[in-house]
């Protein structure tokens, strides 16, 4: 005869003899401990063992946390600043009261390894096999690192005159102070990674000696507003005015800037922009809910006072004097949601406005120039053959304008698909 087992009521009975457990199931149901991947570390793109680093912290062990988090990613001091912090949207404490703050406990780890100056040492020698990363943004300093440790001699090719991609001439030194960058840098050239300045690649066959090149060129072309008047002395682009001033350069702009877009280079302008002295607005097309910039950076830029003035597009910029006079613009609304899965932003007839301006600072994306490769090669973190070479790409190059995390995870990503090419 069948087993009846019969939960709620604790009677077992095995047909014959019934047996009666007045005390319910916790008898004999025993609670099971299951080891799973934490929420959070699944949300970093760059997979830091979160929950490992956060318990070194809190045995006081910091540089093990460094450690921890270097094994995954070469730029902790820089994530804990500027990453957006997907992982805290996932913490389980957040169900509670609230998230852990975890990039501001990894920025703990990093800062120790840069007060006790601690550094990364290499633990295998150079192999034969050389590799070259174009482009030394987050990309391609993580794909650099990873290689290094793996024995392989890389060579960055940089086209600026500084290391860093947009960690250095994007995001400003109020966020991200320079000597953070320079020591993580530093680390990863500890490692034997030779870093060449003032070397634009134009075409990817001159590397045709290297036995695998890594293209992370970034996202540094910008959109254009494609209204009249974008060609008047007064308008620039938002990373040219933000290269130049992280360049040690003095972008020439006027005392009332308006800055177009609603993403971080948006932001980061119009704050920059402040510090310069000027009065800033953002205009952005869409509404607060749809504005891609860091939340934590929409807030600061109000709190220091800057506008930004929702639902409306420029139509045309004047001039007088060959110099921006104003510029008009049209309030919008919003629309059934376009490709981006954002609501699209929809001109309302008749609704023209004006703002008295002397600089418009453009901020309305960035695309990727691949001019170096033959025309429709299609670039991936899998690679594929160029002209014979063993060509990869990662970061924004081809994905478009990212985040850095992502853009680290990528160039691991990369440095392990080559490591398979190279070496199987
Ligand atoms: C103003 C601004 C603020 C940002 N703020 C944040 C933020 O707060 N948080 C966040 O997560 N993300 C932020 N981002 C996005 C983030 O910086 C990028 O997603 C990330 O830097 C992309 O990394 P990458 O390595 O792919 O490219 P990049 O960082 O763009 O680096 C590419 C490098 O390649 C070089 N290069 C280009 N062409 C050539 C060539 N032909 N030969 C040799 N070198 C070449 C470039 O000079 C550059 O140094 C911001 C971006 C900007 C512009
Ligand atoms: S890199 Fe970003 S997502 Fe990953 S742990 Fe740090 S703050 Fe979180």
């Amino acid at each position: 005869m069948a087993k009846v087992y019969i939960r709620g009521a604790g009677i077992h009975n095995t047909g014959t003899i019934a047996m009666v457990n007045k005390t319910g199931s916790w008898r004999y149901v025993r609670p099971v401990r299951e080891e799973r991947m934490p929420p959070c570390n699944n949300a970093c793109p760059a997979g830091n063992d979160i929950q490992g680093f956060i318990r070194l912290i809190r045995e006081e062990k910091l540089l093990d946390a460094w450690r921890l988090i270097k094994e995954t990613s070469p730029l902790p001091g820089v994530c804990g600043r500027v990453c957006p912090h997907p992982c805290e949207k996932e913490c389980n404490r957040g169900k509670y009261d609230e998230a852990m703050s975890i990039h501001a406990l990894e920025r703990l780890a990093a800062d120790a390894a840069f007060r006790e100056k601690i550094s990364d040492k290499p633990t295998v020698s150079p192999g034969k096999e050389h590799v070259a990363v174009v482009g030394s943004g987050p990309a391609g300093l993580s794909c650099a690192y990873f290689l290094a440790k793996e024995g392989y001699k890389v060579t960055v090719l940089e086209a600026l005159s500084a290391i860093g991609g947009m960690l250095r001439v994007g995001i400003p030194e109020y966020r991200l102070p320079r000597e953070i960058l320079d020591k993580e840098i530093a680390d990863i050239e500890a490692l034997g990674v030779t870093f060449k300045t003032n070397s634009k690649v134009n075409d990817v066959t001159d590397l045709k000696d290297y036995d695998a090149v890594f293209i992370a060129t970034g996202a540094h072309v910008s959109r254009a507003l494609d209204v009249p008047g974008e060609d008047i002395a007064g308008v620039i682009s938002g990373t040219e005015f933000l290269r130049k001033l992280n360049l040690g350069e003095k972008p020439k702009i006027g005392k009332k800037v308006v800055v177009i877009g609603g993403g971080n280079t948006a932001i980061d302008a119009a704050r920059s922009a402040l510090r310069f002295g000027s009065k800033s607005t953002i205009v952005y097309r869409r509404s607060r809910e749809e504005m891609p910039a860091v939340e934590e950076e929409i807030e600061a830029a109000a709190a220091e006072g800057i506008e930004i003035v929702y639902l409306a597009a420029p139509t045309k910029v004047v001039a007088k004097g060959g110099k921006v006079q104003e510029v008009e613009f049209n309030r919008m609304k919003l629309g059934k949601p376009d490709e981006s899965g954002r609501k699209r932003p929809v001109p309302i007839e008749g609704s023209t406005f004006t703002m008295k301006m002397d600089t418009v600072i453009t901020a309305i994306g960035e695309s990727s120039d691949l001019s170096m490769l033959p025309k429709g090669t299609a670039l991936s973190e899998q690679g594929g053959k160029v002209g014979g070479m063993q060509v990869f790409g990662g970061g924004d190059a081809v994905t478009g304008a990212g985040r850095v995390v992502d853009a680290i995870a990528s160039g691991r990503r990369t440095a392990r698909a080559i490591d398979k090419t190279l070496r199987g």
